[in-house]
Protein backbone atom coordinates (compact mmCIF):
# COMPACT_ATOMS: atom_id res chain seq x y z
CA UNK A 1 0.00 0.00 0.00
CA UNK A 2 1.28 3.34 -0.91
CA UNK A 3 1.73 5.52 2.05
CA UNK A 4 -1.15 8.53 2.90
CA UNK A 5 -0.37 12.24 3.30
CA UNK A 6 -1.09 15.63 4.28
CA UNK A 7 -2.14 18.02 1.99
CA UNK A 8 -2.28 21.43 3.38
CA UNK A 9 -4.14 23.75 0.87
CA UNK A 10 -4.48 27.66 2.41
CA UNK A 11 -5.28 31.04 0.76
CA UNK A 12 -7.09 34.09 1.77
CA UNK A 13 -10.83 33.79 2.59
CA UNK A 14 -12.59 34.25 -1.17
CA UNK A 15 -9.99 32.91 -2.99
CA UNK A 16 -11.76 29.75 -4.16
CA UNK A 17 -10.69 26.92 -2.26
CA UNK A 18 -13.83 25.51 -1.78
CA UNK A 19 -14.50 25.35 -5.20
CA UNK A 20 -10.94 23.77 -6.12
CA UNK A 21 -11.47 21.21 -3.35
CA UNK A 22 -14.67 20.44 -4.36
CA UNK A 23 -13.67 19.37 -8.01
CA UNK A 24 -10.61 17.72 -6.55
CA UNK A 25 -12.87 15.21 -4.37
CA UNK A 26 -14.71 14.28 -7.34
CA UNK A 27 -11.40 13.29 -9.91
CA UNK A 28 -8.99 12.31 -7.79
CA UNK A 29 -10.02 9.16 -5.64
CA UNK A 30 -7.64 8.27 -2.38
CA UNK A 31 -8.47 11.74 -1.21
CA UNK A 32 -10.56 12.62 2.64
CA UNK A 33 -11.49 15.67 3.29
CA UNK A 34 -10.77 16.44 7.03
CA UNK A 35 -13.79 18.63 7.98
CA UNK A 36 -12.56 21.37 10.54
CA UNK A 37 -14.37 22.13 13.66
CA UNK A 38 -15.40 25.87 14.08
CA UNK A 39 -17.03 28.31 16.76
CA UNK A 40 -17.78 31.04 13.59
CA UNK A 41 -22.13 31.03 12.56
CA UNK A 42 -22.98 28.62 9.71
CA UNK A 43 -23.34 30.30 6.08
CA UNK A 44 -26.37 29.42 4.18
CA UNK A 45 -26.07 26.44 2.42
CA UNK A 46 -23.18 25.30 4.98
CA UNK A 47 -24.42 21.72 6.33
CA UNK A 48 -23.12 20.22 9.88
CA UNK A 49 -20.56 18.04 9.54
CA UNK A 50 -19.98 18.34 6.02
CA UNK A 51 -18.75 21.73 6.12
CA UNK A 52 -17.83 22.03 9.51
CA UNK A 53 -18.43 20.66 13.09
CA UNK A 54 -20.42 24.14 14.52
CA UNK A 55 -19.65 24.05 18.31
CA UNK A 56 -19.53 27.15 20.65
CA UNK A 57 -16.36 28.98 22.47
CA UNK A 58 -16.84 26.62 25.71
CA UNK A 59 -17.17 23.37 23.64
CA UNK A 60 -14.54 24.32 21.26
CA UNK A 61 -12.36 25.15 24.55
CA UNK A 62 -12.95 21.89 26.03
CA UNK A 63 -11.64 20.06 22.62
CA UNK A 64 -8.62 21.80 23.33
CA UNK A 65 -7.69 20.40 27.06
CA UNK A 66 -8.90 17.01 25.59
CA UNK A 67 -5.97 17.32 23.11
CA UNK A 68 -8.33 16.86 20.36
CA UNK A 69 -6.93 18.81 17.57
CA UNK A 70 -3.58 18.03 15.46
CA UNK A 71 -3.26 21.92 15.14
CA UNK A 72 -6.26 25.22 15.92
CA UNK A 73 -6.13 28.62 15.47
CA UNK A 74 -8.17 32.09 16.02
CA UNK A 75 -8.72 33.33 12.45
CA UNK A 76 -11.09 36.16 11.96
CA UNK A 77 -11.88 36.73 15.81
CA UNK A 78 -13.51 32.61 15.76
CA UNK A 79 -11.38 29.14 16.31
CA UNK A 80 -11.37 26.72 13.67
CA UNK A 81 -9.24 23.55 14.52
CA UNK A 82 -8.57 20.35 12.54
CA UNK A 83 -9.31 17.26 14.34
CA UNK A 84 -6.23 14.68 15.11
CA UNK A 85 -7.97 11.32 15.62
CA UNK A 86 -9.47 11.25 11.99
CA UNK A 87 -6.27 12.43 10.25
CA UNK A 88 -3.85 10.13 11.85
CA UNK A 89 -6.08 6.75 10.82
CA UNK A 90 -6.75 8.45 7.32
CA UNK A 91 -3.22 8.43 6.27
CA UNK A 92 -2.64 4.99 8.32
CA UNK A 93 -5.44 3.92 6.07
CA UNK A 94 -3.04 5.23 3.00
CA UNK A 95 -5.38 8.21 2.07
CA UNK A 96 -4.50 11.75 1.37
CA UNK A 97 -5.85 13.98 3.50
CA UNK A 98 -6.79 17.61 2.76
CA UNK A 99 -6.38 20.54 5.35
CA UNK A 100 -8.21 23.79 4.18
CA UNK A 101 -6.61 25.81 7.11
CA UNK A 102 -4.98 28.99 7.50
CA UNK A 103 -1.27 30.25 7.27
CA UNK A 104 -1.08 30.29 11.21
CA UNK A 105 -2.20 26.58 11.12
CA UNK A 106 -0.31 25.42 8.19
CA UNK A 107 2.57 27.12 10.18
CA UNK A 108 2.05 24.67 13.24
CA UNK A 109 1.53 21.77 10.83
CA UNK A 110 4.75 21.68 9.12
CA UNK A 111 5.76 21.53 12.63
CA UNK A 112 5.10 18.13 13.35
CA UNK A 113 4.96 16.62 10.06
CA UNK A 114 7.52 16.62 7.77
CA UNK A 115 6.12 14.53 4.87
CA UNK A 116 3.07 16.87 4.09
CA UNK A 117 2.51 19.14 0.79
CA UNK A 118 1.50 22.45 1.16
CA UNK A 119 -0.10 24.20 -1.39
CA UNK A 120 -0.90 28.18 -1.67
CA UNK A 121 -3.97 29.25 -3.68
CA UNK A 122 -3.69 32.80 -4.29
CA UNK A 123 -5.68 35.38 -6.13
CA UNK A 124 -4.40 37.40 -9.50
CA UNK A 125 -4.79 40.15 -7.45
CA UNK A 126 -6.03 42.05 -4.18
CA UNK A 127 -8.76 44.00 -5.87
CA UNK A 128 -10.02 40.52 -7.96
CA UNK A 129 -10.14 39.02 -4.02
CA UNK A 130 -12.31 41.67 -2.75
CA UNK A 131 -14.79 41.60 -5.47
CA UNK A 132 -14.81 37.56 -4.88
CA UNK A 133 -15.55 38.17 -1.30
CA UNK A 134 -18.56 41.18 -2.02
CA UNK A 135 -19.73 38.79 -4.41
CA UNK A 136 -20.36 36.20 -2.51
CA UNK A 137 -22.69 38.64 -0.21
CA UNK A 138 -22.40 36.36 2.65
CA UNK A 139 -19.81 39.06 4.93
CA UNK A 140 -20.63 42.20 6.60
CA UNK A 141 -18.32 44.99 5.61
CA UNK A 142 -16.72 44.73 8.62
CA UNK A 143 -16.23 41.41 8.01
CA UNK A 144 -15.14 41.96 4.30
CA UNK A 145 -12.04 44.67 5.97
CA UNK A 146 -10.87 42.25 8.41
CA UNK A 147 -10.55 39.23 5.57
CA UNK A 148 -8.95 41.81 2.98
CA UNK A 149 -6.11 42.82 5.60
CA UNK A 150 -5.72 38.86 6.78
CA UNK A 151 -5.22 38.31 3.33
CA UNK A 152 -2.45 40.79 3.15
CA UNK A 153 -0.98 39.26 5.85
CA UNK A 154 -1.45 35.64 4.53
CA UNK A 155 0.52 36.69 1.17
CA UNK A 156 3.57 37.36 3.09
CA UNK A 157 4.22 33.48 4.39
CA UNK A 158 3.88 32.11 0.81
CA UNK A 159 7.74 31.25 0.88
CA UNK A 160 6.62 28.77 3.75
CA UNK A 161 4.71 26.45 1.20
CA UNK A 162 5.89 24.03 -1.80
CA UNK A 163 3.79 25.25 -4.49
CA UNK A 164 1.75 28.32 -5.37
CA UNK A 165 -1.31 27.99 -7.51
CA UNK A 166 -2.43 31.30 -8.48
CA UNK A 167 -6.62 31.32 -9.27
CA UNK A 168 -6.47 32.99 -12.26
CA UNK A 169 -9.02 30.74 -13.98
CA UNK A 170 -10.86 28.28 -12.08
CA UNK A 171 -10.09 25.30 -14.59
CA UNK A 172 -6.54 25.73 -14.73
CA UNK A 173 -6.03 26.04 -10.86
CA UNK A 174 -7.73 22.48 -10.76
CA UNK A 175 -5.74 21.34 -13.01
CA UNK A 176 -2.55 22.34 -11.24
CA UNK A 177 -3.79 20.89 -8.35
CA UNK A 178 -4.17 17.89 -10.12
CA UNK A 179 -0.97 17.41 -11.46
CA UNK A 180 1.09 18.25 -7.97
CA UNK A 181 -1.08 15.56 -6.25
CA UNK A 182 -0.29 13.34 -8.78
CA UNK A 183 3.30 13.98 -8.70
CA UNK A 184 3.16 13.81 -4.97
CA UNK A 185 1.87 10.30 -5.26
CA UNK A 186 4.93 9.47 -6.76
CA UNK A 187 7.19 10.47 -4.71
CA UNK A 188 9.85 7.40 -3.95
CA UNK A 189 9.62 7.41 -0.03
CA UNK A 190 5.89 7.10 -0.35
CA UNK A 191 6.42 4.09 -2.71
CA UNK A 192 5.44 0.89 -1.53
CA UNK A 193 8.40 -0.97 -3.21
CA UNK A 194 8.49 -4.37 -3.63
CA UNK A 195 9.62 -6.14 -7.04
CA UNK A 196 9.70 -9.72 -5.52
CA UNK A 197 6.08 -9.90 -5.14
CA UNK A 198 4.11 -12.22 -7.36
CA UNK A 199 7.49 -14.66 -7.51
P1 LIG B 1 -14.16 30.47 6.51
O1 LIG B 1 -14.78 31.15 7.69
O2 LIG B 1 -14.12 31.38 5.31
O3 LIG B 1 -14.80 29.11 6.22
O4 LIG B 1 -12.65 30.16 6.88
C1 LIG B 1 -11.82 31.16 7.36
C2 LIG B 1 -10.39 30.69 7.40
O5 LIG B 1 -10.23 29.66 8.36
C3 LIG B 1 -9.90 30.14 6.07
O6 LIG B 1 -8.62 30.72 5.81
C4 LIG B 1 -9.77 28.67 6.34
O7 LIG B 1 -8.73 28.08 5.56
C5 LIG B 1 -9.42 28.65 7.81
N1 LIG B 1 -9.70 27.36 8.44
C6 LIG B 1 -10.74 26.52 8.21
N2 LIG B 1 -10.63 25.41 8.97
C7 LIG B 1 -9.48 25.55 9.69
C8 LIG B 1 -8.81 24.73 10.65
O8 LIG B 1 -9.22 23.63 11.02
N3 LIG B 1 -7.65 25.24 11.18
C9 LIG B 1 -7.15 26.44 10.83
N4 LIG B 1 -6.00 26.83 11.39
N5 LIG B 1 -7.75 27.23 9.91
C10 LIG B 1 -8.90 26.80 9.36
Amino acid sequence: MRKGFLLIISGPSGVGKGTVLHDLMNTQNNLVYSVSVTTREKRPGEIEGVSYFYKTHEEFEQMIKEDKFLEYAKVHNNYYGTPKDFVINKINEGKIVILEIDVQGALNVKKNFDNGVYIFLAPPSLSELKNRIVNRGTESEEDINLRMKNARKELQYINEYDYLVVNDHLNSAINLVNEIINAEKHRVSREDINFEKGE
